[in-house]
């Protein structure tokens, strides 16, 4: 396994969990993870409840019963109610931050399985793939394994905006995403009372400022409640600068030989859907639960492509219209309107009674500006 992340730390924990030889090489000292919270989807929750993790996630995360699209004025342009979800799966989405998710992977597989500060070249794949019966390349972004078995041409391309992305204390605030022109600020809660914001803007490649707090405020300063209050909590926290990119041309297979790719490595795909780590985790415990089983990997590999490789590249193309659909500064007013007439469409909680108090003080559940 090339790469001890999401996917590839499911993968591995997939074949222990059979008795299979596994062995993870990882470019970084420590296993840990950085940065956003997580929407787990039910195809996700499905993938950990495969490796015994699922419930242990629900109890960590926080269940994510809506979310609310609004203007930067604060008018809500739509609802979604994730809760619907739940008659139809079972299950509620659950937001976790991408370092509990990690530790929960880490500390469930034997730490002598996984060799840390051990990074893999595009050179050393061929000596792997002679050496062990199957390679995983679980290497994310700039994946090596990708690079040696599939060439350059593939690659991560510029989606033409990047994100700012912190985490800060802040029970209780709802799920949502708040539009600009050629922007928005997206709130989910986490775990332990903490509050994810993230804030892509179109720029070009490498554009971000060096002073996060500076661009912030000059950007969302003026917005609707909760994005002013909740930069100025950041002020002081880390903040990250996230070029957010995806993969192209797609890859005409995820298996070489028996060399087999797996989540960002495979299919890198832009935030836009939140839909990355679920699909990492879908690849990575549906290859090692039917690689555990069968004494001939070359089959399960070929149907591991047949049935991961188009499902999870059509999530990708998914996210990036979605991606150009709300950040295109001329594209914004179709935008709002289609957002609100799906929030039209949609609705189907009865309307709240006049001068009823709702949970948004400031917005109503009609779209209509109360403030
Ligand atoms: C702002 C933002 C928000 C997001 N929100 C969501 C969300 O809500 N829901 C969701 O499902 N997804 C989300 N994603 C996407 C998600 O984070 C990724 O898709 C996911 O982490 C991919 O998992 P992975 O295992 O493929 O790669 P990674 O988790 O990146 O793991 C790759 C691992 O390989 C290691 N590695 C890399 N190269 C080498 C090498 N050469 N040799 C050895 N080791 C190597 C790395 O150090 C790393 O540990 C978001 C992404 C961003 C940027």
């Amino acid at each position: 396994m090339v790469g001890g992340g999401i996917g590839g730390l499911a993968c591995a924990l997939a074949l222990h969990q059979q008795n299979r030889d596994v062995t993870v090489f990882e470019r970084r000292d420590r296993i840990e993870g950085r940065g956003t919270a997580l929407g787990m989807w039910p195809e996700a929750l499905c993938a950990l409840d495969a490796i015994g993790l699922g419930e242990r996630v629900r109890r960590t995360g926080v269940a994510q019963q809506e979310m609310r699209f609004r203007r930067s004025d604060g008018r809500t342009l739509a609802r979604l109610n994730v809760g619907r979800l739940e008659r139809r799966t079972g299950d509620l989405p659950v937001l976790i931050s991408r370092a509990a998710l990690i530790s929960l992977l880490r500390d469930a597989l034997p730490s002598a399985l996984v060799r840390t500060g051990q990074p893999v070249g595009p050179a050393d794949v061929a000596d792997l793939c002679a050496e062990y019966d199957v390679v995983v390349g679980a290497d994310g972004i700039g994946s090596a394994v990708r690079e040696a078995r599939f060439g350059a041409a593939h690659r991560p391309r510029y989606s033409g905006y990047s994100a700012w992305i912190g985490m800060v204390p802040s029970d209780g605030e709802v799920s949502q995403e708040i539009f600009g022109r050629g922007r928005k600020f997206g709130v989910t809660p986490a775990e332990g009372g903490l509050t994810n914001w993230y804030a892509p803007i179109r720029v070009p490649q490498g554009g971000l400022g060096d002073d996060p707090m500076v661009q912030l405020r000059e950007l969302f300063g003026d917005w609707c409640d909760p994005v002013p209050s909740l930069i100025e909590r950041s002020a002081g926290a880390e903040i990250l600068n996230y070029p957010i990119r995806y993969l192209a041309p797609r890859l005409p297979s995820f298996v070489s030989g028996n060399a087999v790719l797996i989540g960002d490595a495979a299919h890198l795909m832009t935030a836009d859907l939140g839909q990355g780590a679920c699909q990492a985790l879908a690849d990575g415990v549906a290859l090692g639960t039917r690689l555990a089983k069968s004494p001939d990997p070359e089959p399960v590999l070929n149907q591991y492509d047949r049935e991961r490789r188009r499902p999870s590249q059509r999530v990708a193309t998914a996210a990036r219209l979605l991606g150009a659909f709300t950040l295109r500064p001329g594209l914004s007013n179709l935008r709002d309107l289609t957002f609100r007439a799906a929030g039209t469409l949609t609705r189907h909680e009865p309307r709240p009674s006049r001068g009823a108090n709702t949970a948004s003080a400031s917005v109503s559940d009609t779209g209509v500006r109360t403030k």
